[in-house]
Parts: structure tokens; sequence; C-alpha cells
């Protein structure tokens, strides 16, 4: 691993970090009283702290490190973009060359309803552009009352207005008076909390038959699209039954919604295919994208804007009022054509459809023999399980936890402490590990996964 650029006293950092930096979802008095474990470098899928600790980071960073960390041929790339322009806006009829060969490369790797590219900062920026260009283009075509966006409890879509909103997590919502208005939510396709009683196939079905029953509370007339995440992600891993996306699209086009698809964590090859979507066997309207798309390696988001809409915004013309200072950045697309580049010369994708994927499903549902755990599944590189206070044959008698001992952050404390970052909503312990990990080193995680879950018993 290479060595850390800089040498400091952490002591003297975490002093620093408490008197100054507020972080984000954090309980900062908290935070304040424990101090903050300092990372100071990354290599493939490994960090360090500033004691030299050593963990396997299995959340890719924040599900973001698709190509692992410390790859030299990103950091060249932007070396020589700053050299050459560190910034130009792409407002104004101006452009840049990285930008234009991006949107080229994105347009290249995503389905064939996808022509056009807009560019944000950042996955929630990606959001309020969803927001904004479908209530635009309902407007383009005299529709001025389809405004309405239903989307479902505990996605995450941001942290921006818009994007808390459109997500349906009820701790963001109470703080600052959100949702807006016109977003409406309803239940998750989580079989394991909802689906007692039925096959998976069948609450699929169920699960996506309250889209329907909303459409039609709020009238169809009023509906501009629908929002979701091919798998829920920070709302606890949630994989859907196969059955579910299809049903959605068959309602969304019954209606004549459009389709959302948030890539912001599937995108980039997480569940094997370059976009979730694609596996879920959709054909979304748009496709938000941020995280994988640069490997995190600096800030970078956006939308894939699908023929339907795009050819609407473009033939009718007019101002769309609406982006971002780097929005095109060309720095950050010269590390996204880079970082593409290595998922498509490694074959990284393929391999997290051929090899590593199917590998962590098999080795990640033996984790469900642990007397832990109720439940555990995965797809592609993305996996969760549900912690249980007693197990039963069936998932749905397993008894759980009370929400007040806060199991899951127990767990997670264990990980962190023994080498291994898993991040825990409620009682589901999730991981997301980057896409370059070697089957080995699934080996390695899942031992040390085992160990904790021993730890925590
Ligand atoms: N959408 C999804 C599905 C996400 O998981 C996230 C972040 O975790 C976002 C949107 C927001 O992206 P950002 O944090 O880059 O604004």
């Amino acid at each position: 691993a290479k060595q850390a650029a800089q040498t400091f006293d952490t002591k003297a950092i975490q002093k620093l970090d408490s008197a100054h930096y507020l972080h984000p979802f954090t309980d900062f008095k908290d935070l304040n009283e424990k101090g903050a474990r300092v990372m100071v470098k990354g290599d493939g899928i490994y960090l360090w702290d500033s004691e030299g600790k050593k963990v396997l980071d299995g959340m890719s960073g924040l599900w973001c490190v698709n190509v692992g960390y410390g790859r030299s041929s990103i950091s060249e790339a932007v070396y020589q973009q700053m050299e050459v322009l560190p910034f130009y806006n792409s407002f104004f009829n101006t452009t840049n060359v990285p930008a234009v060969q991006l949107a080229a490369k994105l347009v290249e790797i995503s389905p064939p309803q996808f022509n056009h590219v807009f560019f944000t900062g950042s996955g929630s920026e990606g959001n309020d552009t969803n927001l904004r260009m479908v209530r635009r283009y309902w407007d383009l075509l005299g529709y001025t009352d389809r405004h309405v966006i239903i989307s479902r409890h505990n996605a995450y879509h941001g942290s921006t207005v818009a994007g808390a909103s459109l997500g349906g997590m009820g701790g963001m919502h109470a703080q600052g008076g959100l949702p807006i208005p016109g977003i409406e939510h309803i239940g998750q396709p989580n079989y394991f909390e909802a689906g007692r009683g039925k096959t998976e196939a069948e609450f699929g079905i169920e699960a996506a038959s309250w889209l329907e029953q909303k459409i039609l509370e709020v009238g169809p007339e009023k509906v501009a699209a629908f929002i979701g995440e091919p798998v829920q992600g920070a709302g606890g891993v949630i994989i859907p039954p196969a059955t579910y996306w299809p049903e959605i699209q068959r309602i969304c086009d019954k209606y004549g919604i459009l389709l959302i698809a948030d890539e912001v964590i599937c995108g980039f090859g997480r569940l094997g295919t370059w976009f979730g979507s694609e596996l879920m066997g959709i054909k979304p309207d748009l496709m938000t994208f941020a995280k994988g798309v640069t490997s995190g390696y600096i800030p970078l988001g956006g939308v894939m804007v699908g023929d339907r809409v795009a050819n609407v915004l473009i033939e009718k013309g007019g101002d769309f009022n609406h982006g971002f200072t780097y929005s095109g950045h060309p720095v950050a697309c010269a590390a996204a054509l880079e970082n593409i580049r290595i998922l498509q010369d490694e074959k990284i994708v393929e391999k997290v459809a051929t090899e590593t994927g199917p590998y962590l499903k098999q080795q990640f549902a033996t984790l469900a023999t642990h007397p832990l755990v109720g439940f555990a599944d995965s797809c592609g590189l993305v996996a969760g399980l549900n912690l249980v206070k007693e197990k039963a044959e069936l998932v749905h008698n397993c008894v759980l936890f009370d929400a007040e001992q806060n199991v899951g952050m127990i767990c997670r404390g264990y990980m962190f402490g023994n080498g291994m970052i898993m991040r825990a909503v409620g009682d589901r312990m999730i991981i997301a590990p980057p896409l370059c990990i070697s089957v080995q080193q699934i080996d390695e995680m899942i031992g040390l996964i085992r160990s904790c879950l021993d730890k925590t018993l």
C-alpha cells in the first residue's frame, strides 16, 4: 500500500475535528464525546486508519469506490485535466471536451433509449433535476396538473430538499418540514417485513399493486412519474422479488407515467449489469447516476434522459431554467472517463455477473445458519442480512430484537473494531464492497463478518 501523504498527530486532528467540523448524518454531541476515527489511506478494498489499523471496506466508502482505492491512472487523468483546463462551465453555449466525451460514453454504455445526459455534482442534485425535468416535460405537453411524483417509504434519493422529499426516510422528513408538496409514498417491497403468508412472487405483484392504488387515489391525470432504486440501498438493501419491477413497468405504461430509476448505487456494475434496471428488466425514461461514475474519486452525478423526455424538451424549445456551476465539470468528467475505461478493460461488470456476484450469493447465504441471522441475501455485490433474537424455520416467524436494543449498531461497532466496515440499518446489516474484490477476498470478508456476529451474540 502507498504511504499516507502526511504524518500528523491523531489526537490533535480529532480535537480539531470536534472543534470545527459538523459531520453529515451525525449526532454532533455524541461524536464530540467519542472522537472520530481518522482514515488516512486506501488501496484496493482496504483502508488504513491513523493508528495504522487495516480495515476491509465492505461499503466501498459510501457505495461508490467501485474500482477500488489507489488507482493511479484516475489521479493522473485528474492531474492532466487540471493542468490543461481545471474548470469551465457549460452554461451560455459553451462546452468542454471531457464533458462531451463522457456524455457520448454514457450513451454508449446505457440502454438504447438513452441518448442524452444532464450533468450535476451529486446524486441528490440528479434527483432535483428529475423532479424539475419531469414537471417541465408534462408542462410542455400541456398537462400542467401532472406534477405528482410517487416514491417509496425508506427510499433514499438524496439530502437536498427535493431529494429528501422524494426519499422516504422518516427521520429526514421530520426535520425541515419535508416532504415538499406533490410527492407521495407507497410501501417498499420488503418481503421479510411484509410478505407473511405469501410466496415471494405473489408478494412482488402485491407490492407493485400499491403503486396502482396510489395512482387511482391521486388521480392518474395528476401523476407525473414513479421513482425507485432498482435495489433499495440505504433503506436496508431491499432486494425486490423478480415479479416486482416488471409489474411496476406495466402499471407505469398503463397510465402513461414516466419511470425514473435511481441508479446512484445500482449503476456502474453493482448488480452485475451496467445499470440495475437492466437486471430488473425495465425500461426507465430517466436514470439518476452518481457515485460509481467516478468511483467516488471526485464528485459527479447526473441524469440519463431517455428519448421520450429529451425529444419533447428539445423539440418544444425554451430555456430549461436549471443547472449547477459544476454541471459537466471537466476534471470530474476526465476522472469518470478513466474510471469507465478501467471498468471496461478489466471486465469488472462481467466479473460481478459471472464470478464474484454468484460467489458472494453462495457465501453470504451461509451466514443464514448463524444463530443471530434470520435472513441473508445478495444481488450482484450488494447484500443484507437481518439480525434476529430468535430464529424460526419460516423467516416471517423469527423474533426480532426490540429497537431500543440497537443490536445493529452494536454489531457494526464490533465489525469496525475488528477490521471490517459493514453498515447497520436498524437490525439489517448491509455490505456493498468494491467491485474489484476477488473470490479470496470475499472469503476473508465472510470470515470477518462471521467472527463479528459471534462476538455480538
Ligand atoms: N440516490 C441514491 C439511491 C443514493 O444512495 C444516494 C446516496 O447515497 C443519493 C441518491 C444521493 O447521492 P449524493 O449523496 O451524491 O447526493
